[in-house]
């Protein structure tokens, strides 16, 4: 799922920073609270009739107008959480996810975010978007609030280089979306058709338009049809990096120290010399490229592509 231009002023606008962005311990802020009803006003107009579900979650919390809704947005918000601790070495201080069709709802208490997300709603005529794409969105949400803000106008994501604000997105995916960026990557690697990296990493998103061209607001929570005929390499080799450097490094929290490079100034072609060569003055990103096709190519998790192991995140969950 990719995004659209005006997305980081947007979120900018609706929810400044609350204080967290720069980091210097992994413990943010918490509000058990966030979710008491006096601090959503407008949360009671709805589509039906029935009353809303309001329900308190390990994230947060929920508000959505059925069973349906709360169990995809209770599972979504769950992974993001988990994968905020694991790979990105966040505890993420309560969220909320909210159904489009909760009608006018506005966030006045300690909520860190609202994710606004088209949730299965048939009567609406919506169908259920993939199960990757809410982590996703909600990987952007997070990376770009407490780990690489915005600095700009006119800027993909955040503050980071594209290619990474999309690692921590991809970082975020559930088993299924995994699996498919997976056998994409495969399928690339088998034609040689990955992106080289030193390009990757000076690419700007295929999906990102500047905004003076976009008459129109982005519309939230609607899947959207990639433009781009590089989009699908872009998102394939990104996913196929990120396991590839945590293979090399022996480190799954490598997003957050490429982040910790970037904010120190030096040079992202530096962080993949110094983190991947075994003698420096061998480096080359023509050497990077060939051992990310092999290792892909070789890897049981590549050729089990569609079988995601999950068991290393479960044994780390803290609850
Ligand atoms: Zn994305």
């Amino acid at each position: 799922m990719a995004r659209k231009n005006g997305r980081a002023s947007h979120w900018k606008a609706i929810f400044a920073c609350l204080g967290l962005c720069s980091l210097s311990t992994t413990a943010l802020a918490s509000d058990v609270s966030c979710l008491a009803s006096e601090r959503f006003k407008g949360a009671t107009q709805r589509e039906a009739d029935a009353p809303l579900i309001v329900e308190t979650t390990t994230f947060g919390g929920i508000i959505v107008i059925n069973q349906v809704q709360a169990d995809e947005a209770r599972v979504a918000g769950e992974i993001a959480r988990d994968r905020a601790r694991h790979f990105l070495g966040l505890d993420v201080p309560p969220f909320v996810i909210a159904a489009k069709n909760v009608g006018a709802l506005q966030n006045t208490g300690g909520c860190a975010f609202v994710m606004r997300w088209v949730l299965t709603a048939p009567e609406n005529g919506y169908s259920k978007l993939p199960s990757s794409i809410l982590p996703h969105e909600i990987g952007h949400q997070i990376f770009i609030q407490f780990l690489m803000p915005p600095t700009g106008e006119d800027e993909y994501g955040g503050s980071a280089p594209d290619w990474l604000d999309e690692m921590a997105a991809l970082a975020f995916e559930d088993a299924r979306g995994i699996g498919s960026r997976r056998s994409a990557a495969r399928m690339l690697a088998q034609s040689n058709g990955l992106i080289p990296i030193d390009e990757l990493l000076l690419m700007t998103h295929p999906e990102w338009k500047p905004r003076s061209s976009d008459a129109e607001p982005r519309v939230w929570g609607v899947p959207m049809q990639p433009t781009s005929s590089q989009t699908f390499a872009f998102y394939s080799t990104i996913r196929a990096l990120f396991d590839f450097l945590i293979k090399e490094t022996g480190d799954e929290q490598v997003i957050r120290r490429l982040v910790e490079h970037i904010q120190a100034n030096k040079s992202v072609e530096g962080w993949f010399e110094e983190n991947l060569a075994v003698d420096h003055s061998d480096f080359s990103f023509n050497q990077v490229d060939a051992d990310l096709k092999a290792y892909v190519l070789t890897s049981a998790e590549y050729s089990n592509s569609d079988l995601y192991d999950t068991s290393s995140i479960d044994r780390n969950r803290n609850n």
